[in-house]
């Protein structure tokens, strides 16, 4: 590895403190009427309607608390402005409580502050508030068929034609494009940049509304049985240039910001696993307990523990290198590549862990946990390839992190 690591500072400011003791006791206040009050809901199902109606609602319960989008600035979101490790602790704290999930998860992390970057005033008037407000549903559509890893190789062509674009082409695996009013599209405005060899450069960021003619999304069922990600076609959508989010041509730095955003979520997630293993070390206390005394299981267990808090560590110390304005490097495609792998790890230890139980699937008045672990199970294997796959990190690591010799550089 080049260069040594920066040490870390593992002492919260007192700022950061009472900001996490605020955010404690807003939930302590908030959540548990709201858990009581709110039909469940099949929340096993991401994409069921229920589940959508009960994110939708939570969503607005942080909004009014100015908890939901705590990362856009005072001006935009309820009057708060916090610091990279006040946003850590916000999802620490979010995963602690096992709070619902949000309803614009997708436009309140990534889209919402790419638009606060790019946007116009009018856009911004435009559709922040939607986002905010969980009036409107929101996705990404970056993946095409021929490129998923390999985004900048995107074709779906957007070709002025007077004040409008006119779109043709195909996206893939659009998670929750069928649930969308509006997505964050990535489209190609100069198809030569390809022939050129430049093909970062002719991709333009759009803010599209999927429900213009011409735009067709068919759900593609996954193998946990979910319809959670989609196809989308265009055939001939006339969109107006209004709809342009930049300047012709600046997509891929767009695109960099909502990825950039999408990275640093990886910190959280490992929050999330942490919370889960304790989970279902408590579900296997009541419907397995045998598992717990089993020593091949609970060498499991600890191993799997040691390396979601050695995951935590290496996203501590890549946000403390943040804080001190250096670059969070190589920390963000390790902690990228353990919090992959360990997220497929945990949901096979489920699954042994509380036995015959744990198989149910949802639907059924015995799943464990609604079905979650079994759903879990199939469901993570995508962490080693969404977001940027295992190969791809390790090519990464391998050419700009150790600057293993004998390989070209990736792009
Ligand atoms: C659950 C889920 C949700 C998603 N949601 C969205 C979404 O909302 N919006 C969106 O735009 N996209 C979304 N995606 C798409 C995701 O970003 C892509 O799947 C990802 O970028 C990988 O692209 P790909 O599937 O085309 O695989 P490919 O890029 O075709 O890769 C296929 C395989 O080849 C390997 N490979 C490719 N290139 C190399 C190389 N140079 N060296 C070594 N190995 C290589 C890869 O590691 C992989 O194993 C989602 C994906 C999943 C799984």
């Amino acid at each position: 590895m080049v260069g040594y690591p920066s040490p870390v500072d593992f002492a919260l400011a007192p700022e950061d403190e009472a900001f996490r003791d605020e955010l404690r006791a807003w939930l302590d206040k908030h959540l548990p009427p709201f858990l009581e009050a709110e039909s469940l809901g099949d929340d096993a199902s991401l994409s069921g309607e229920a589940s959508q109606r009960r994110r939708q609602a939570w969503q607005r319960k942080l909004n009014e608390g100015g908890w939901a989008a705590i990362h856009w600035g005072p001006e935009y979101a309820n009057g708060r402005t916090i610091n990279a490790m006040q946003r850590l602790i916000y999802s620490e704290v979010m995963a602690e409580y096992r709070t619902p999930g949000m309803f614009n998860t997708n436009g309140i992390w990534q889209i919402g502050p790419m638009i606060i970057a790019w946007g116009t005033e009018e856009q911004k008037a435009q559709w922040l508030p939607s986002i905010l407000g969980a009036d409107e549903h929101w996705c990404q559509g970056f993946s095409e068929p021929d490129a998923g890893n390999d985004l900048a190789n995107l074709r779906t062509l957007a070709a002025s034609d007077g004040d409008d674009y006119v779109v043709n082409g195909s996206k893939i695996w659009i998670s929750s494009a069928h649930l969308a009013t509006w997505g964050l599209f990535l489209l190609r405005t100069d198809p030569t940049a390809i022939e050129r060899g430049k093909k970062h450069e002719g991709i333009t960021a759009f803010i599209l509304n999927l429900h213009t003619p011409g735009i067709e999304v068919r759900p593609i069922r996954d193998m946990a049985g979910e319809e959670l990600f989609n196809e989308i076609f265009f055939t001939d959508v006339r969109i107006p240039a209004a709809w342009r989010l930049g300047e012709e041509g600046q997509g891929w730095m767009v695109a960099m910001g909502t990825l950039g955003y999408e990275r640093v979520g990886i910190a959280s997630q490992i929050s999330i696993l942490s919370a889960d293993l304790r989970a279902m070390v408590e579900a296997a206390r009541s419907v397995n307990p045998g598992a717990l005394e089993d020593p091949s299981l609970r060498d499991r267990i600890a191993k799997v523990w040691t390396e979601i808090e050695l995951a935590r560590l290496l996203s501590l110390r890549a946000l403390s290198k943040i804080m001190k304005g250096e670059k969070n490097w190589p920390e963000v495609p390790f902690a990228k590549l353990s919090w992959s792998s360990m997220a497929q790890t945990l949901a096979e230890l489920a699954v042994d862990l509380l036995g015959p139980a744990g198989l149910l699937g949802r639907g059924g008045p015995d799943a464990v946990d609604r079905g979650k672990w079994t759903r879990l199970y199939a469901f993570q294997r995508y962490s080693t390839i969404g977001g940027g796959s295992t190969e791809i990190q390790k090519n990464i690591i391998a050419d700009r992190a150790i600057a293993m010799p004998g390989r070209s550089r990736t792009s």
